[in-house]
């Protein structure tokens, strides 16, 4: 057993306190006690590996000979299976999963790329579905059997609803629970069981996997236990809903893991051996999201010291701001009218705003071929130039309101701004070169991790590596 010593807690709320995973303890700061069950064979001298899928192989033999499955097998399976953990980050747009195979964490391809679209498409007649990019497509033609950002409805009560639901186009029957109509209401689904279908998707290719190949062809692997990456400001009903979504899809042990929990573990923070503050700025596609947290000296406990954020910042906001920058060299006014009148040239332009904000993020100026506007026009009618300078000057007021945003949560645990903090940067919007810049000039003093993990895959690697997977 080990007590935090008082002085860790440096005046905090100890019944605040949280316990970092892996790490036995029993007791934190003569506050609450929070168990922490660790899979036992981490706790044995762990023979390597060869050792162990030789062992098993022995053991399959004699049962192959025997005819039955004998009990050593199954202990076997056990014991290599606690080796090897998955971690997902279930998120309202993107999914991403991460196995920890003895220390080493990969991320999952799913259908070729890493990150798989929260989105599922269901039949009407059966029980057939599509998660992913194939439920996307989906979209255009069937748009009321396919579901997208459940995540933003799990777990919700009927009274917190009308809020949620206004960004969304669902129809909802509250009458018992929350359920999402589809097919004009002929078939109705729960927000859990569309977050385990996309959980599903990612098991199965996380079992599939190249990395697990050895695994799989000497034991027939199959994940039973997960740990998943939850909004820490997530209520109890939240967390339990995903919980349930986790046993829908398949797995026994559900574990959660706070997404800025995730992320700094991902880079290695909260796991060393001094005290750390740590702020969390995660800059996804539609919000923003900090959390201040302190690890404490032991590395088995820390504090969520504050939270904050811009519910409505995020890379949709640069698109925008791309956008319109694509129209001031259009000339001819019917046609930059043609693009802000027309929801589908809108869209399109956008979608060309995207793929030269993300290409501003790499180099200073991008010219691009606006959409046609009209089929019959000349492959490329109108074309536009945007440089980095102009998209930074256009986007000063959104890169103020990240600013404050930090600055805000900063006060709130009375932290200076120039203390010698550590910065994880994560979600897609924070390789935007402005927003790296903004952080750097508000907290002169910090330290900025950005470069070693992917921004879009450090929740779910930091989630991988939250558990017996020590590396
Ligand atoms: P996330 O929700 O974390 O996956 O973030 C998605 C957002 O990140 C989208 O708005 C993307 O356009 C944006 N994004 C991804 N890559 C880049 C990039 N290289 N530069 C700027 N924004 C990006």
């Amino acid at each position: 057993m080990s007590l935090v010593p008082e002085q860790a807690c440096q005046g905090r709320d100890l019944k605040k306190s949280h316990t970092l995973p892996t790490l036995p303890h029993t007791k934190l700061c003569g506050g609450d006690t929070y168990t922490i069950t660790k899979i036992s064979i981490e706790c044995e001298p762990v023979p390597s590996m060869a050792a162990k899928v030789f062992g098993a192989f022995i053991v399959c033999l004699i049962a192959l000979v025997v005819g039955k499955d004998i009990g050593p097998i199954k202990e076997m399976r056990t014991s290599l299976t606690s080796e090897v953990q998955l971690g997902i980050d279930l998120g309202t747009t993107l999914s991403v999963a991460a196995v920890c195979v003895q220390g080493n964490v990969s991320v999952i391809p799913v259908e070729g790329y890493s990150l798989t679209p929260s989105v599922v498409w269901f039949d009407n007649e059966t029980d057939a579905h599509e998660v992913g990019a194939a439920a996307v497509l989906k979209r255009g033609t069937h748009a009321d059997s396919v579901v997208y950002a459940s995540k933003r409805l799990i777990g919700l009560t009927k009274a917190d609803i009308d809020k949620a639901s206004e960004s969304l186009p669902f129809v909802l029957n509250t009458s018992n629970g929350i359920l999402i109509e589809l097919h004009s209401g002929k078939k109705q689904v729960s927000p859990e069981e569309v977050g385990s279908l996309v959980l599903q998707k990612l098991k199965a290719a996380a079992e599939q996997s190249e990395v697990l190949d050895w695994f799989r062809r000497s034991m027939g692997f199959k994940f039973h236990s997960l740990t998943v990456s939850v909004p820490v400001t997530f209520t109890d009903d939240q967390r339990d809903a995903t919980m349930r979504a986790g046993r829908l899809a398949g797995f026994d042990q559900v574990r959660l893991i706070d997404e800025p929990v995730a992320a700094a573990l991902a880079y290695g923070l909260g796991r060393t051996k001094e005290a750390k503050e740590v702020l969390v700025f995660d800059l996804g596609g539609g919000t923003l999201d900090i959390a201040l947290m302190y690890f404490s000296k032991d590395a088995e406990t820390f504090f969520v010291d504050a939270t904050g954020g811009e519910p409505l910042l995020g890379g949709e906001d640069f698109d925008v701001i791309v956008a319109d920058l694509l129209l001031k060299d259009v000339n001819d006014e019917s046609v930059s009218t043609a693009f802000r009148s027309c929801p589908i040239m809108w869209q399109k332009l956008l979608v060309s705003a995207e793929k030269v904000k993300k290409e501003l993020s790499l180099t200073d100026s991008v010219e691009v071929c606006l959409p046609n506007i009209n089929v019959q026009d000349s492959p490329c009618s109108h074309s536009s130039t945007v440089t980095r300078n102009q998209f930074e000057a256009k986007s000063r007021s959104k890169l103020e309101l990240a600013e404050k945003a930090v600055l805000d949560v900063l006060e709130e645990a009375n932290v200076d701004k120039l203390s010698p903090l550590d910065v994880v940067l994560v979600g897609g919007s924070s390789r935007i070169p402005a927003i790296r810049s903004a952080i750097r000039s508000i907290l002169p003093n910090a330290r900025l991790h950005y470069e070693d993990v992917d921004p879009d895959q450090a929740v779910a690697i930091g989630a991988a590596r939250s558990w017996g997977c020590n590396v």
